[in-house]
């Protein structure tokens, strides 16, 4: 069975909406919904936001459900200038950008004890992602991208903060759960991916552009992940 989490219900309403026969289960305050997608079994989370509340409903995912794979699914900031709203960046890895012990050698973003500061996707994931994208994203004129993308308990809105994640990291994009959900998944040995749609672009306008653009662009990833999960 495939995990599906989504940090706020705007991105896993859609994949509620065509899930059948779900029963619902709630262990440690997050809600499980366990149905079928497309005829494949599936598990569907809402972890809420950032990575503390990722990491947590991540854990109990895989303690108490037999599932064989992760995707993240949800929207983000977009933070290379190649990528637009509307757009998706599917994770080739993850990095928490808020993280800091450089003070002891460590890189930026690197959590001291653990091997490094990169979180590989799971390579079959990301290609049925690929798959999956070029299909959906042609009926919305939109681009996919694959590259990393950068986590923290900040939601990024200005300039200044967008370079620094750019130039430090890298990262095609910006969100609140992915490395955490990464994390716990390499932690287990549990394939992930990470699949988001660009809500805004992570500067000045992103207070607006968000509300705008969320249910819209929520939608186009979720669009994915249904399409990909029947496939896989
Ligand atoms: N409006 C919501 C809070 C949204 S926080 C509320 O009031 O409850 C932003 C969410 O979207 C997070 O889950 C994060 O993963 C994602 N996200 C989208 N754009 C982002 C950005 N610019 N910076 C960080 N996270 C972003």
């Amino acid at each position: 069975m495939i995990g599906i989490i989504g940090a706020m219900e705007v991105e896993i309403r859609n994949i509620l909406d065509k899930m059948e026969n779900i029963k619902t289960k709630n262990i440690g305050n997050v809600d499980y919904y366990q149905g079928e997608l497309g005829g494949r079994s599936v598990l569907v989370a809402l972890c809420r936001v950032g990575k503390v509340n990722a990491a947590h409903a991540t854990s109990i995912m895989i303690a108490n459900f037999d599932v064989t794979g992760i995707i993240n699914v949800g929207v983000a900031g977009g933070i290379s200038a190649d990528v637009g709203i509307g757009d998706v960046v599917v994770s080739s890895d993850l990095v928490q950008h808020d993280v800091d012990a450089t003070t002891f050698g460590y890189a930026l973003g690197h959590v001291p004890s653990l091997d490094d500061a990169f979180f590989a996707a799971d390579g079959a994931l990301v290609n049925a992602t690929k798959k999956a994208g070029e299909n959906v994203l042609a009926k919305y004129g939109r681009k996919l991208h694959i590259g990393r993308i950068a986590t923290g308990d900040q939601f990024i809105a200005s300039p200044i903060d967008k370079v620094m994640i750019e130039g430090n990291f890298g990262a095609l994009a910006v969100e609140m759960e992915g490395a955490a959900i990464a994390q716990v998944c390499t932690l287990t040995n549990t394939p992930f991916v990470v699949i988001r749609a660009i809500s805004d672009k992570a500067d000045g306008t992103a207070h607006e552009d968000f509300p705008a653009f969320v249910d819209e662009t929520a939608q186009i990833s979720a669009a994915i992940v249904m399409d990909m999960v029947s496939n896989l």
